[in-house]
């Protein structure tokens, strides 16, 4: 049987004793079924598994035995940071769901002029915890030991004057090929567009400030289709999918 691995946003040390608040306590008793002896992975996103038991379920809560720690997760050979259009709900779970499988070090959401959701205020707050939810729940599937960074969301041209250099624009038009693209350093960052594209507007600043357009072959892909294929063609060309 499969051992469940949940995130838990508490100290692990080793040889002690948890008392699980309400909602995680929930989770596990009702979600994944666990009972008094029962096996679990959990992290907290420090690097490090912890192995643990379930010590006691009663009325004053779930109490887990934390046991020891495995392997420190490696830092990644490619770190990918993601400037994401804001698009529609499910397009953004999706996109954000498959990037931190694929290993995203960094995601930034970003309103820009097509995007289709208004977002400010307290439903802003409340949709940046449901992408935390959506990040958190794809290194607990895919054994991510560290989550990814999700920044608050920015408006595109704020995003693009903090830019790092060599910023690449997945852009369908683009004369250069990513996977023509010379090898990157450490580390790269990535820029993709929402649903509608970037305005002419928006690809002009990208290119006033040095960021430079690739292209993923003929087709025109989805919002949430083009981030994946990216990071894929990196991670194979140059980082972790090589192993
Ligand atoms: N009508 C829009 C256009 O032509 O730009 C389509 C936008 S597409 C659905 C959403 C985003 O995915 C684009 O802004 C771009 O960043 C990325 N994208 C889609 N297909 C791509 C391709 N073949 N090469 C590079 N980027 C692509």
């Amino acid at each position: 049987m499969r051992i469940p691995r949940v995130y838990l946003d508490h100290p692990l040390d080793p040889q002690t004793e948890l008392r699980l608040p309400q909602g995680p306590a929930r989770h596990l008793t009702q979600v994944l079924r666990l009972g008094p002896g029962d096996g679990l992975a959990c992290f907290n996103g420090d690097g490090r598994d912890r192995a643990a038991q379930v010590a006691a379920v009663g009325r004053a809560g779930v109490v887990l035995a934390i046991g020891a720690a495995g392997a420190v997760e490696p830092a990644p050979v490619l770190r990918i940071v993601l400037g994401l259009g804001i698009s529609r709900g499910e397009r953004m779970d999706y996109a954000i769901q498959k990037a931190v499988e694929l290993g995203v070090a960094g995601l930034w959401p970003l309103f820009t002029e097509r995007s289709m959701v208004q977002l400010q205020g307290e439903r802003l707050q409340r949709r940046l915890e449901h992408w935390r939810g959506v990040s958190i729940g794809a290194c607990e599937q895919s054994g991510r030991r560290r989550l990814p960074a999700l920044a608050d969301a920015l408006p595109l041209a704020e995003w693009l004057a903090a830019a790092a250099p060599g910023t690449l624009l997945l852009d369908p038009r683009a004369p250069q090929a990513l996977a023509q693209w010379a090898p990157p350093g450490p580390e790269v960052t990535l820029l993709v567009g929402p649903e509608g594209g970037l305005s002419p507007r928006e690809l002009d600043l990208a290119h006033r400030h040095g960021v430079v357009g690739v292209r993923l072959g003929p087709r025109i892909l989805r919002a949430e289709t083009a981030p994946l294929a990216a990071i894929a063609v990196l991670q194979a060309l140059w980082g972790d999918l090589r192993d």
